[in-house]
């Protein structure tokens, strides 16, 4: 196993920080008080000035405009860039895009390809994934109530999602939806490509998540599919492999959200580090001088450190054994970085007293948004349930 960093991807990240360090973390205070809308034209700049670095999709096939990065250096990247919220944004590999991304690259026909990945790879368009649906357990999605139903060419779409990230403002979305209901759980459903201004495909708010609900891309959808009609040609993938492209999409895509949560928890303790060095609190005395906040520090950077290890293990194995066979790591990451993540986020705001409860930082910001982190792509307790039932195979 080699963690070596080769010296191309060193300059690599090396610019990414550096251009994380110089042009985005300055847009964050706008972007802290009034989201992205407002920050479009600032941004394409950002994006246009990352092409120009030829850093644009590292995560991308190159044959489809992206840097073609193996897993291994993309989640060093994301460590990089994730440690600003518009990191992933500009550099053209945000969630849900990424993921849709590689699935339409491995199944989509060359029309589906050239209707809906070209445009998304070039940062033209935005996409969405639509499987959490309001009635049914998120955590175990092969119970599904949303059909597609056949009619002629086309299919017939009824159903009720919610948590459909980054809807509002999208150009498609890839909806997961019972075709074949006679066949076993996991063959049942599909993935179905449903243009957003299809009639029916109606969106009834933005979830309002800690007292945010949002607009465009930062948003989670509920959604309304009656009577939405698309073409036949549009299911992506054989019909009933739904599941089996789901898991594709779940691996890698796991150590790109874990490595986003190191990029977060490492910003947050650099933050910590610097206000307990530089806040008084006795006469003569920093923070940094009381033994507790040490404590902190080196807790949170061992595990931090752990974290990273972890997940450049669970990519090496991906890369060189296979995604099956790194199912029992993957889970390992997916629980153990998240919380790693929220206690970080946690100790920086008590470091930072009544000013990480403040918009001031984006300590707030993170607190906020990354408790999702142990909820989506699976709760902690269905990966810590799966991780103890593959351990306890040798003993029951
Ligand atoms: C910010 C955010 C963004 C999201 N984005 C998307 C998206 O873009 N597209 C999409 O389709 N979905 C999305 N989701 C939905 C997400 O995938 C689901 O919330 C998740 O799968 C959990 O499903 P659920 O919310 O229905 O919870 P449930 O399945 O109802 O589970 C509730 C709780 O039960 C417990 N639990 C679950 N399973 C087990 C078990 N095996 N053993 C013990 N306890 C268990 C856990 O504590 C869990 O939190 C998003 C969610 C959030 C919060």
């Amino acid at each position: 196993m080699d963690f070596t960093v080769s010296e191309k991807t060193q300059i690599m990240l090396d610019m990414m920080n550096e251009f994380v360090d110089k042009e985005l973390i300055p847009l964050e205070a706008e972007y802290l008080s009034n989201g992205s809308e407002g920050m479009e034209d600032a941004l394409r700049e950002k994006q246009q000035m990352v092409r120009d670095m030829e850093l644009w999709a590292p995560l991308h096939p190159k044959d489809i405009g992206g840097m073609g990065l193996k897993l291994m250096d993309s989640a060093l990247v994301f460590e990089a860039i994730a440690r600003t919220p518009l990191g992933l944004f500009v550099f053209g590999c945000q969630a849900p895009d990424a993921g849709n991304i590689e699935i339409l690259h491995e199944y989509a026909t060359p029309e589906q390809k050239e209707k809906f990945l070209v445009p998304l790879v070039a940062g033209k368009i935005r996409s969405c994934f639509s499987m959490t649906e309001v009635d049914l357990p998120g955590s175990n999605p092969v119970m599904m109530d949303t059909t597609a139903v056949k009619d002629g060419d086309d299919y017939v779409i009824n159903g009720h999602k919610w948590f459909t990230s980054a809807a509002d403002g999208a150009a498609f979305a890839i909806l997961m939806a019972v075709t074949n209901p006679d066949e076993a759980p996991h063959k049942q459903a599909s993935m179905i490509i449903v243009p957003t201004d299809t009639p029916g495909f109606n969106i009834v708010r933005n979830v309002s998540m800690m007292g945010h609900a949002g607009k465009g891309y930062g948003t989670h959808a509920e959604i309304l599919y009656q009577s939405c009609r698309v073409p036949r040609a549009n299911v992506l993938g054989p019909e009933g492999d739904g599941f089996v492209i789901a898991q594709k999409r779940l691996g890698p895509g796991r150590i790109h959200h874990c490595m986003r949560w190191v990029g977060i928890s490492k910003r947050c303790l650099d933050m910590m580090c610097k206000r307990a060095a530089e806040r008084p609190i006795a006469p003569g005395e920093v923070l940094a001088s009381k033994q507790i906040i040490q404590m902190w520090i080196a807790e949170c950077a061992s595990e931090i450190h752990a974290s990273k290890l972890m997940v450049l293990h669970a990519a090496w194995m991906i890369q060189n054994v296979g995604v099956k066979e790194t199912r029992k790591e993957i889970a390992f990451i997916k629980y153990y970085v998240a919380n790693v993540m929220m206690k970080v986020i946690d100790r920086a705001i008590q470091v930072h007293g009544a000013l990480g409860m403040t918009d001031d930082t984006i300590l707030s910001f993170y607190y906020r948004t990354e408790r999702a982190s142990r909820i989506y792509d699976g709760p902690d307790e269905a990966h810590k349930a799966a991780v103890a039932r593959r351990i306890l195979r040798d003993y029951l």
